[in-house]
């Protein structure tokens, strides 16, 4: 199914097609992938699923056929930790979808990214971020890859006058995230990628927020993308993964190393990652369209101070965002006015359909205040530097029905 090629569907926002740098081939529509790139036509058994495959090693003939394998390098299983048959069906779909030539699947978003940088960074290198990138991954540079003599530089979001003076003859990679959490700003990747091509360093976008339903990296010449599968692509909250998409070439020596750092998945979580990936599509059609009512809705609230929203006018990113993007996804950001944190957990405690949690992307609603939920640890000035307030509240808009989430949010703003 990933040989098929048909002509690629994806448009934007206002119904016009995708603005696309590096014209990538042509591609089925991502539902059509969603349901079936990646799998066999026909399976073991007849079966219209994959079955789970649960081995830990994997057997030969005789010798000789183990020679033939090492010679040859056929595609075949050898033993669990390289990679199982799971797995690479859910990893032909997502590079499917991400159309990306590879993708390797790790056991969670964290996995991936800390897979990717081991094997791309060394002692002497160099790594700038953006800064509103998850806070997660720059925490693993600055305090775990240091200690491996890799230094990490964190330049304001959107500032690519700061990022190219941040960029030196040592550096190695420059990192953001599209749309980044909580605030939702959209990178250019035009320029991201034109900056990286000047200055010969990779580049990385951690797309966990938009997925390859609203936007294709790749296809702006991107490098590595990094996604979260924990959230959108798994989509019911109901397991971890995460994956890295790139050229073959590019992400040989991280398949190496995945090998030997083990964070692989099981055959079960990958069997309903790939069960979540087939309504993957028909979620995202639904997730956009709530989050933008939500986002319209509580703009309009005599409550809400803001809404972070690229979907918004009133959004910064917004031009950018409907230039490059097919929707924005269920994420909203937003201030309750004149509201200290009790107040704003007020809010959040009175809703009855979102759940208080942490992550997104699922088809549960979810909300949480982030300075309760991610930044109690931090200062009150580093809070302020990285724009978290006392009376913000993210919701992870699900896939229920919009009039009943509105209403549900109405009733906890007015009560
Ligand atoms: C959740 C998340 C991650 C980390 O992924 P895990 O699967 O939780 O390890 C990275 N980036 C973004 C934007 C995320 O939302």
């Amino acid at each position: 199914m990933e040989n098929v090629t048909i002509v690629d569907n994806q448009s934007k926002a206002d119904g016009q097609p995708i603005k696309k740098p590096s014209s990538s081939a042509f591609r089925l529509g991502s539902s059509t992938l969603s349901v079936h790139a990646g799998e066999a036509r026909q399976k073991p058994n007849d079966a219209i699923t994959d079955s789970i495959c649960c081995s830990s090693t994997y057997t030969f003939e005789s010798t000789q056929s183990i020679l033939d394998y090492i010679e040859q390098k056929q595609d075949r299983e050898e033993y669990g930790r390289y990679g199982n048959p799971n797995e690479k069906v859910v990893e032909r779909k997502l590079a499917a979808l991400d159309g990306a030539e590879d993708a390797i699947i790790y056991s969670s978003g964290m996995a991936a990214i800390v897979g990717l940088l081991m094997a791309k960074l060394s002692a002497g290198d160099e790594i700038v971020f953006f800064d509103q990138c998850y806070h997660r991954s720059r925490e693993f540079c600055a305090k775990h890859m240091s200690r491996f003599g890799v230094v990490t530089r964190q330049v304001k979001t959107g500032d690519f006058d700061a990022m190219e003076a941040a960029i030196n003859e040592r550096t190695k990679m420059i990192v953001s995230e599209s749309p980044t959490n909580p605030h939702l700003t959209v990178i250019d990747l035009e320029q991201f990628v034109a900056l990286g091509k000047a200055h010969e360093v990779e580049t990385l976008i951690d797309a966990t927020l938009a997925t390859p339903f609203n936007v294709r990296p790749i296809d702006y010449g991107v490098d590595y993308v990094w996604h979260s599968a924990t959230k959108y692509m798994g989509g019911h909250n109901d397991l971890l993964a995460g994956v890295i998409c790139g050229s073959k070439e590019n992400l040989e020596s991280v398949r190496k190393l995945r090998g030997i750092l083990g964070g692989i998945n099981s055959p079960h979580n990958m069997y309903l990652l790939e069960r979540g990936l087939k309504t993957f599509a028909l979620r995202m059609e639904r997730h956009n369209e709530n989050g933008q009512r939500i986002a319209e809705f509580l703009e309009k609230h005599p409550r809400i101070e803001k809404v972070f929203y690229p979907g918004l006018e009133s959004h910064p990113s917004h031009s950018i965002a409907k230039q490059t993007m097919k929707g924005f996804g269920g994420l909203i950001t937003f201030l309750v006015r004149d509201a200290d944190w009790k107040q704003t957990a007020a809010v959040v405690d009175a809703c009855r359909i979102p759940k208080i949690a942490p992550s997104l992307g699922g088809v549960e609603s979810l909300i949480e205040q982030p300075l309760v939920m991610s930044y109690l640890d931090y200062s009150p000035e580093e809070r302020q530097r990285f724009g978290i307030y006392d009376n913000m509240i993210r919701m992870s808009c699900g896939i229920e029905d919009a009039d009943d989430l509105i209403a549900d949010l109405k009733q906890a703003l007015d009560s």
